[in-house]
């Protein structure tokens, strides 16, 4: 739980901080191992090994530290989490503690066994990644020969357990056509809702951004498509869209402002206020070995450094717009513009926006067909 700033009722009142929110969602990355190569990977460029890991008993105390921080639901990522052989002990404690599970997998190496042992233990939800809507292009996409086939039979299982389901599909220039087929795969497999994100260009998606970037027409189209469904499947199917903001007017309100509902911790312990937020070479990221979570959220410099609308630029302090979008994205400012406190140039008012649709414009014409694949920088013996 958030302390608040303590007056003692003799003294003459001190001004009042405005309180801090309290975070409601937790990413916990448990691992970056993963079978799988998508080059929008959201992890790191330099991923953490195996060796590097934090150990059950300091996962167990995170969790513990969350929930009385006022998290209410954590969501098991990676990576692969299941390649954490302790998930199901960790899904227990999350529900011992009164943590909501939310288990996102790529479903690949996970068997009818492994599924019933982790329905077992109490996972609430199950968000299963499809990298296409058909498997050669989730073959091609993930870098992995039957992947297809093999998350379609997750997601049956997933379903047989009688685990709600939701699909994810991040959308880019090899599959971005793909969107009605997303639609009629995530019904055919009883999912009840699908998010489909456009790939964000930090890590991976910025090495990677020649071969991803769709055009301009591209993403208006596929704009339609969702809206179109939402009104003909409301009801039966929840459809989720992260906008591209390369050709928007204003820029995604990121993680619903920095600091402000939810925190990541990576699988050797750092906290951050967004999963991107480590290309950032300024911020200092604590750590749970060293501290707790309720110091981290509360203390850390990271989580300070653009809370609230203080450290925004002026563009953005006096715009009507600044509590709306907090100013767009740190991790993009720091990107293109090199200064993660300048405004998202994704915003129309940046003097850096007409640079970034040219970057997009550049991009979408260039048509790399090579993916850099995600993947640890060199070979470790320990994955
Ligand atoms: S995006 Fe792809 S490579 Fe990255 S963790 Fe998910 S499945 Fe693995
Ligand atoms: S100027 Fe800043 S606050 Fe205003 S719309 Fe643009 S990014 Fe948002």
């Amino acid at each position: 739980m958030n302390e608040r700033v303590n007056v003692a009722s003799h003294a003459a009142p001190a001004p009042l901080r405005a309180p801090l929110p309290i975070p409601y969602g937790m990413l916990a990355e448990l691992t970056h191992r993963c079978p799988l190569m998508c080059p929008y990977c959201s992890n790191p460029v330099e991923l953490d090994r195996r060796n590097a890991e934090l150990d059950t008993a300091t996962w167990l105390r995170v969790f513990e530290e969350a929930a009385k921080l006022g998290v209410l639901q954590v969501h098991l990522s990676g990576g692969e989490p299941t390649a954490r052989r302790d998930l199901e002990e960790m899904i227990r404690h999350c529900v011992k503690v009164g943590l909501y599970t939310n288990l996102i997998t790529a479903g690949v190496g996970v068997t009818p066994e492994r599924l019933q042992a982790i329905s077992d233990a109490g996972i609430d939800h199950v968000q299963l990644s499809f990298q296409g809507a058909t498997p050669e292009v989730t073959d091609h996409v993930s870098n992995f020969k039957g992947a297809h086939e093999r998350k379609l039979a997750v997601a049956r299982e997933v379903r047989r357990l009688g685990l709600p389901l939701t699909i994810n599909s991040v959308v880019h220039r090899a599959n971005i056509h793909q969107i009605p087929d997303f639609l009629e795969l995530a019904l055919s497999l009883g999912a009840r809702r699908i998010e489909i994100a456009h790939a964000q260009y930090y890590g991976w998606a910025l090495r990677n951004r020649g071969a991803l970037m769709p055009t301009r027409e591209q993403v208006f189209k596929a704009l339609d498509v969702v809206e179109e469904a939402r009104v003909r499947l409301k009801g039966v199917l929840t459809i989720d869209a992260v906008v591209p903001d390369y050709y928007a007017k204003y820029p995604k309100a990121c993680m619903n402002g920095w600091g402000r509902q939810s925190l990541n911790v990576t699988p050797s312990g750092k906290v951050l206020p967004c999963h991107a937020a480590e290309m950032i070479p300024s911020l200092d990221f604590w750590n749970v070995r060293e501290h707790s979570l309720a110091e981290i959220w509360q203390a850390s410099p990271a989580f300070n450094a653009f809370r609230g609308t203080d450290w925004m630029p002026d563009l953005c302090r006096s715009c009507e717009r600044k509590e709306i979008d907090w100013g767009g994205c740190r991790c993009q400012a720091m990107a293109i513009a090199g200064d993660a406190a300048a405004t998202d140039p994704a915003c129309h008012k940046s003097p850096l926006h007409a640079h970034l649709l040219a970057l997009a414009e550049a991009d979408a014409a260039a048509d790399v067909a090579e993916y850099d694949y995600r993947r640890f920088s060199t070979p470790d013996r320990a994955q």
